[in-house]
């Protein structure tokens, strides 16, 4: 069973839909943030740490913003004695112990408190390193919260984290999951009761939407497609969904009035708004599907 973040008491009022990709480009934003739209009353949380950009379509009124840090050791070498042991549980080959001095890679620490606990000598304290911030905010009924990575920064994961612990119960939430399928993806969607992968109908798309489709299979997350661009392309994404018995819940044709909203930060509803009532009935069915 997918891991649970609430109780089931809260559980039947509280939705998380994480709308994915095999790869970037395919309109994971563009659905994430139009269904937001057309369910008016949600909560979008944009985990595409290192690249997010639904803020640029749902435009909200940010209201707080907040660092992100990560624990990182601290060596007082007046009490080390540099027996080795930090680095020898540490998993990520962040210190080195050389015979007078201990070195921390600090972009390469999780934060995990592994070689704090094992020091005997405790000569390891924690200090917070920065690694991204939140943005919260509000469009109407919309709430907004964003993570954004530091430039050049590894650790995503745990900025994500810290987005999705700001789910809101008793809401519709929305998550902009990261393209691929890294560790990035993995966090993003964990959880989720039903996630969406957006793709295109090119052997590139295909590709990577078998590679998405192996991961959820694996996390145990129920899932359909959304074919983008749908008309161009081949029918082979078609073909593989029909064998692997994985529906496709959506279809958008290529419309050159969606390329240019997408170029000036609009909506497709807003400038296409017959899409309205698709991505209602997009979000019914997701309902019937997650209950
Ligand atoms: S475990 Fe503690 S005492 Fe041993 S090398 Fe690391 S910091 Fe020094
Ligand atoms: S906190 Fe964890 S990841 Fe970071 S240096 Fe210590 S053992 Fe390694």
């Amino acid at each position: 069973m997918t891991p649970r973040l609430f109780d089931s008491k809260t559980l039947l009022l509280t939705m998380i839909i994480s709308i994915a990709s095999g790869k970037g480009g395919t309109g994971k934003t563009t659905v994430a943030t139009n269904l937001a739209f057309a369910i008016g009353k949600a909560h979008i949380l944009d985990c595409d740490v290192e690249e997010p950009n639904s803020h640029i379509f749902i435009k909200p009124e940010i209201t707080s913003k907040s660092p992100v840090y990560i624990p990182v050791p601290e060596i007082d070498k007046s009490k080390c004695d540099f027996c080795g042991k930090c680095a020898e549980v540490c998993a990520y080959k962040a210190i080195a112990v050389l015979k007078t001095d201990v070195l921390v890679f600090k972009e390469l620490c999780h934060g995990c408190g592994a070689c704090e606990y094992f020091c005997q000598k405790k000569a390891i304290k924690e200090v917070n390193r920065t690694i991204g911030y939140i943005e919260t905010g509000e469009k109407g009924d919309l709430l907004f919260t964003g993570g954004k990575l530091n430039i050049g920064e590894a650790m995503a994961a745990p900025l994500i984290k810290e987005v999705k612990n700001r789910v809101k119960l008793q809401m519709t939430n929305i998550i902009d999951a990261p393209p691929g399928t890294s560790c990035s993806m993995i966090e993003a969607v964990t959880a989720s009761d039903f996630c969406v992968l957006v793709t295109e109908p090119t052997p590139f798309g295909l590709n990577d939407m078998i590679l998405s489709v192996e991961v959820l299979r694996k996390l145990h997350i129920p899932f359909g497609v959304i074919i983008n661009r749908s008309d161009l392309g081949d029918d082979k994404t078609v073909t593989y969904c029909e064998k692997e018995n994985i529906p496709i819940i959506m279809k958008i044709p290529f419309d050159k009035n969606i390329a240019m909203a997408y170029s000036q930060g609009k909506s497709i509803i807003e400038a296409l708004p017959e899409y309205k009532q698709k991505f209602i009935a997009l979000y019914e069915d997701l309902k019937e599907r997650i209950e």
